[in-house]
């Protein structure tokens, strides 16, 4: 994350806090506001100090310049200790927030979740003015969510941490080669805590490294080959010294998983050798062994990339050339899914077409928000002729920049299972995203049957964010998921992989279990501004867990191609 944005999200934090402490209005939103300008000023903080932007009065100022010498607010981390610990976690409860929290406290002296959870059994809460049966329901169901993602991290978390430990460990202690290995490397999409392998002969400076980590709160264990720190968020970062001629095995064995490191194991001992993650040994000695192909090799198979480390058969492809060439960075030429300041996006065209080339890509999907999604400001017919006009527009200025805009949309998949906008407009688009963005408590019969009606639509090229889950924070709605993917390949339907950190949905288990059906897949960054394009190397890390070959995305074409394809269905049906 780069500071704006962690300067963004302490602001919302404040303000958070603030309305716990049930501060004045006006301060809250002062913050609230603040944490907006943040968002949509994409310029450096020290050189918005020189010009502060409405809203930026002296005390915004002040907090700004605290934050660039220190990264920390001193009001807010007071405000923090003055609050029972309780309190944040019953934040994590989705629909409770501070506001609530702040009532609850206040009416029953409810400050953490074993209370609470008492309160809805024993009908205080229902009996509290503003909260129904309906939302002690959903309070409980929360309570189950929070326990169970609590200790949990998202990908895209514990990849800024990793970043920011290397790079200090390549300044502060560069004689050791650093991986990170555990379930990060394999690259799912949360992780409970972070495994680094140093391969060093001199371990102690490494560990004293370590252990000064400027993110570290806490020293939990520290060893010559093993040292422990936790991390104010609670993340815990394991660094083990390995001397390098046996990290092949180490990185191995510490990049698991168990059940993949299983099948690893039965097969050295149907060899006759033994496998730890020291070495493969045949009866007491082990060869050297700097690399995990080493291993691989020994064993008669293929190196197997990380991500597909997961034990779900990938051992055997391995040992009889069935393993796929998965889809790298390099075979990307371009996503769908980004929004604009047309409905809920931070940038216009232009900034999104300079996004893309930045990625390198020679075509971006451009799809905002349909009339139906009048919260995130949904097109009307007009708005979208007009948006039409402007990307041909462009594309007819930039013509031969080697960059091509489609004309998209995400339109929402009304309770019905229709689209929005009548058949005339939707012949316009390039493509369009079907996507489900309300009435998720819908019965899953229903809402299986709303999908495949939308997917049935012969305009419907993508299926956006099939799951509707938000990773740690909320279940996707309850839908059969193999009946849907059924339909969207009989219906020639791409399935997206959503790769918004918080989503990664479609979820790779499922693309596993579909990859060699014939069903084709895109990334989309679901992107709001320029940035978040990049969203798209976390849809990149699940489709290569979920085992997908260049062949298989959308993304992986070129824009002719690509055009060509969204095409295809729509004249087939119609001739
Ligand atoms: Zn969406
Ligand atoms: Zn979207």
């Amino acid at each position: 994350m780069e500071s704006r944005e962690r300067l963004m999200a302490l602001f919302e934090e404040m303000a958070d806090l603030l309305e716990l402490a049930g501060a004045n209005p006006f301060k809250v939103r002062a913050y609230r506001n603040a944490a907006r300008t943040l968002q949509t000023l994409a310029v450096p903080l020290k050189q918005l100090l020189d010009s502060p932007p409405k809203g930026f009065g002296e005390s915004m100022c002040r907090h700004v310049e605290e934050f660039i010498a220190g990264g920390r607010l001193a009001e807010m981390d007071a405000l923090k200790t003055s609050f029972p610990p309780g309190l944040f976690e019953m934040m994590r409860v989705p629909g409770l927030g501070p506001k609530k929290v702040a009532r609850l406290r206040e009416k029953l002296g409810i400050d953490d979740l074993a209370k609470l959870e008492a309160a809805c059994s024993d009908g205080r809460i229902v009996a509290l003015e503003g909260f129904g049966e309906k939302s002690v329901k959903n309070i409980i169901d929360g309570i189950e969510l929070v326990r169970k993602f609590s200790g949990r991290f998202l990908f895209s978390d514990a990849e800024s941490v990793v970043d920011r430990l290397l790079e200090w460990l390549h300044r502060e202690a560069p004689e050791a080669e650093y991986h990170a290995a555990g379930s990060f490397r394999r690259r799912r999409e949360t992780v409970g805590d972070l495994d680094i392998l140093a391969a060093t002969d001199g371990g102690p400076a490494v560990m004293a490294a370590f252990l000064r980590f400027p993110g570290a709160s806490k020293t939990i264990a520290s060893g010559e080959t093993k040292s422990s720190i936790l991390l104010e968020n609670g993340l815990q970062i394991d660094l083990r010294v390995v001397p390098p001629e046996s990290l092949g095995p180490a990185l191995c064995y510490f990049t698991g998983s168990k059940e993949h490191n299983t099948h690893m194991r039965s097969l050295a001992l149907s060899k006759g050798l033994k496998l730890n993650e020291y070495g493969l040994y045949e009866g007491e000695t082990a060869p050297p062994m700097a690399t995990e192909q080493e291993v691989y090799e020994a064993l008669g198979l293929a190196w197997v990339a990380p991500e597909l480390r997961e034990g779900l058969g990938e051992v055997e492809w391995a040992g009889t050339g069935k393993l796929p060439a998965l889809v790298g960075p390099e075979d990307l030429k371009g996503a769908i899914h980004a929004h604009t300041t047309a409905s809920d996006g931070l940038e216009e065209l232009d900034g999104m077409a300079a996004g893309a080339r930045a990625l390198g890509w020679s075509w971006l999907g451009i799809s905002d928000h349909s009339v139906s999604a009048h919260y995130a400001g949904g097109l009307d017919p007009a708005a979208i002729r007009k948006q039409w006009h402007e990307i041909d527009a462009w594309n007819r200025m930039h013509a031969g920049g080697g960059l091509v805009l489609l004309k998209g949309i995400e339109s929402d998949i009304r309770t019905d299972g229709s689209l929005d906008y009548a058949e005339e407009l939707l012949e316009g688009f390039d493509f369009v995203i079907a996507s489900v963005h309300s009435g998720f408590t819908m019965p899953r019969d229903e809402m299986t049957r709303r999908v495949i009606k939308a997917v049935e639509n012969p305009f419907t090229r993508v299926l956006g964010h099939p799951e509707g889950r938000l990773l740690l924070g909320r279940e996707g709605y309850g839908i059969d998921l193999d009946r849907v993917l059924e339909a969207c390949l009989a219906n020639g339907v791409a399935v997206e992989i959503n790769g918004q950190p918080q989503r990664l949905d479609l979820d790779w288990r499922k693309i596993r279990a579909w990859r060699d059906r014939g069903l084709m897949f895109v990334i989309g960054p679901d992107a709001h501004d320029r940035e978040s394009l990049a969203y798209t190397r976390f849809g990149l890390g699940i489709a290569r867990k979920g085992g997908l070959e260049a062949a298989q995305l959308l993304n992986s074409m070129t824009s002719d191609d690509v055009k060509a394809w969204f095409r295809a269905r729509r004249t087939g049906r119609k001739g």
